[in-house]
C-alpha cells in the first residue's frame, strides 16, 4: 500500500505546505541496491582516549571502500565538509566526566551529516565493565544515540553497538570479523528503517563472505508465511543475497506461494504450521531435499484483534498457536534431528506490540512478547552449538495487515516515529538478511526493532 502523503510531500506544493504549516516531513530514505557504495559520502571516525575499536573500525571501513574523512586536511574549515556517517569509538570512556568527549566530537558535526546519513557509537556492554563508574558511563551512551536519532532528521539513523571485549582481549582480527557485518549493514541502505537501536555483538564465530553482495551464497533458508507481505519480500531479498529459499505458507495461499517461489528459483512448501504433523513433515522435507536448513525464519503470523473482554477463546488460541507455539514445536524437531548445523540461525519476527502492548491485541502482544522470551532463552542455550537466535520487531510496515487499520489510527501509526513514515516489507527483510549472514555469527540474543524509532515502547 502507498503512503500518498509521503509522495505529496516530495512535490513542490507539498514542500511549501509542509514548511508553512509545520507538518510532518517524511524524507525519502536511501535503500540498498546491489553494487551501491555503503555511503553517500565520507565517514568521520572519532575515538575517546584509550578506545579499543577505532583501529578495527578503520580497517573495516577501508576494506568496504568507504572514504575516511580527515578534518585536519582543511584546518580553516573554509570548505564545509559533509559526511555520509559519523562513527565514534566510546570504549575508552571509563567515567561520566569523560562523556564530554562525545559532545566534543558530535557537536561541531551535528549539521554536517548528509541525508540518510548514519551515526554509530561503539561501546562496551555495561555488564562487562570492570568498575561501576565505567558501566554507568557506557550505559549513558544509549541516551545520546536515541536522542541523535530523533534530532538529526533527513533520514539519518543512529545506533549504539555494544561490542564484547571478553572473547577478544587482543582486539585483533577476531573483532574485525565479528563486527564487520554489523557495521556494513548499519552504514548501508539495508538499515534504512532501523534507528535508535542498541545492538550487542560478541561471542559466536563469524566468517567473511567471498562477495559482500552475495552474503548468503549457498545457504539453505526456510521462510514461513512467504506467500505475501513481509515473507514474500524476505524470500526475494534472501534469494538476491545468494540463498536457496524454501518458501512455506498455508495450502490456501498455494498460488501466491508458487508465484513467489518461481520468481526466485526457490521451492514451495504448502503446510499449515499449526497442524499436529507440521514439524515432522517439514523436517522430513528439509532432510530429503537439502539435508539441512542453515537459516530458519519464523515470519508467519496472524492477528485476531478484540479487546480482552470481547475476545472469544478461539481468537486467543489461534494467535498464540501460529505466532509462538508452532515456532517452538518446529525449533524442537529441527534441533532434535540436528538439521540446523553449527553456524545456523533461528530468526523470529516479533512486533513492537510485543514490547509496548496494544489495545485490542492482548493475544497478539502476548505471542510477540513470547517470541522475545524465546530469543532470550534459546540464544544462550544454543551458543555452544554455534547457532544464533535473534528476532526483529517491526513497527508500522506498509502491508495488508496495516492497510486494514482505520484511517486515523493508521496515519498516527505511520507518523509516530523519527522518520515520519511507515517502513516497507523490504526493510524488515534486509534486517533479517543481515542476521542470517554467516558473517553475523557474533550477533545473537538481540531483538532489533525495525520501526523508524517508533515512539511506541521506546
Ligand atoms: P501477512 O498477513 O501479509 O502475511 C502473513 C503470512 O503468514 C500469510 O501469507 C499467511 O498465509 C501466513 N500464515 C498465517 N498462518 C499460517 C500458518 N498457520 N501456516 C503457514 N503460514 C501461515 O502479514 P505481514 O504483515 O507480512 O506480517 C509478517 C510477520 O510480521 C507477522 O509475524 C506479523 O505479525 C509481523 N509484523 C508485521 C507488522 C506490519 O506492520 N505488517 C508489524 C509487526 C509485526
Amino acid at each position: 500500500m502507498t503512503d500518498r502523503y509521503a509522495s505529496f510531500v516530495q512535490s513542490a506544493t507539498g514542500r511549501a505546505l509542509v514548511k508553512r504549516l509545520g507538518l510532518p516531513d517524511p524524507p525519502r530514505l536511501r535503500r540498498h541496491h546491489p553494487g551501491d557504495p555503503l555511503l553517500a559520502g565520507p565517514a568521520l571516525l572519532g575515538a575517546a582516549t584509550g578506545g579499543r575499536l577505532a583501529g578495527p573500525i578503520a580497517k573495516i571501513l577501508t576494506a568496504a571502500g568507504v572514504e575516511l574523512a580527515d578534518p585536519a586536511a582543511d584546518p580553516s574549515g573554509d570548505t564545509p565538509q559533509r559526511y555520509g556517517a559519523l562513527l565514534f569509538d566510546a570504549t575508552g570512556i571509563t567515567d561520566s566526566t569523560e562523556l564530554r568527549q562525545l559532545y566534543d566530537f558530535f557537536h561541531p558535526q551535528a549539521r554536517a551529516v548528509l541525508p540518510s546519513g548514519r551515526v554509530i557509537v561503539l561501546g562496551t556492554p555495561p555488564q562487562e565493565c570492570p568498575t561501576p563508574r565505567e558501566a554507568t558511563a557506557q550505559r549513558a551512551l544509549e541516551g545520546l544515540v536515541r536522542s541523535i536519532g530523533k534530532e538529526f532528521g533527513r533520514g539519518t539513523t543512529a545506533q549504539l553497538v555494544y561490542v564484547s571485549g571478553a572473547d577478544d582481549p587482543a582486539h585483533s582480527a577476531g573483532t574485525i570479523t565479528s563486527l564487520e557485518s554489523t557495521v556494513r549493514f548499519l552504514l548501508s541502505g539495508r538499515s534504512a528503517y532501523v534507528s535508535g537501536q542498541v545492538i550487542r555483538v560478541g561471542g559466536g564465530a563469524a566468517s567473511v563472505p567471498a562477495d559482500w553482495d552475495r552474503p548468503l551464497d549457498g545457504q539453505v533458508v526456510l521462510v514461513t508465511g512467504a506467500a505475501r507481505g513481509i515473507g514474500a519480500a524476505l524470500a526475494k531479498v534472501l534469494a538476491r543475497d545468494g540463498a536457496k529459499v524454501v518458501a512455506l505458507d498455508i495450502p490456501a495461499a498455494g498460488d501466491a506461494l508458487a508465484a513467489v517461489a518461481n520468481d526466485i528459483g526457490g521451492t514451495a512448501v504448502q503446510l499449515d504450521l499449526t497442524a499436529p504433523e507440521a514439524p515432522t513433515r517439514l523436517a522430513e522435507h528439509l532432510a530429503s531435499r537439502h539435508g539441512r536448513v542453515d537459516v530458519v525464519v519464523h515470519n508467519a503470523g496472524i492477528t485476531r484483534d478484540k479487546t480482552l473482554g470481547r475476545m472469544d477463546a478461539d481468537r486467543w488460541d489461534q494467535v498464540i498457536d501460529v505466532n509462538l507455539s508452532s515456532q517452538e514445536r518446529i525449533n524442537d524437531v529441527l534441533l532434535e534431528r540436528e538439521l540446523i548445523p553449527a553456524g545456523g540461525r533461528i530468526i523470529s519476527v516479533s512486533s513492537i506490540a510485543g514490547i509496548a502492548g496494544n489495545r485490542g491485541q492482548t493475544n497478539y502482544a502476548t505471542s510477540k512478547a513470547g517470541v522475545i522470551g524465546l530469543v532470550d532463552s534459546l540464544a544462550p542455550a544454543l551458543r555452544e552449538r554455534g547457532i544464533s537466535v535473534n528476532a526483529v520487531a517491526p513497527g508500522f510496515i506498509e502491508t495488508r495487515l496495516t492497510a486494514r487499520i482505520p484511517l486515523v489510527v493508521r496515519e498516527a501509526g505511520r507518523r509516530m516515529n523519527s522518520l515520519a513514515q511507515g517502513g516497507l516489507p523490504v526493510d524488515v527483510a534486509e534486517t533479517i538478511g543481515w542476521l542470517a549472514w554467516p558473517a553475523s555469527g557474533a550477533v545473537s540474543g538481540n531483538v532489533v526493532r525495525v520501526c523508524g524509532q517508533s515512539l511506541l515502547g521506546a
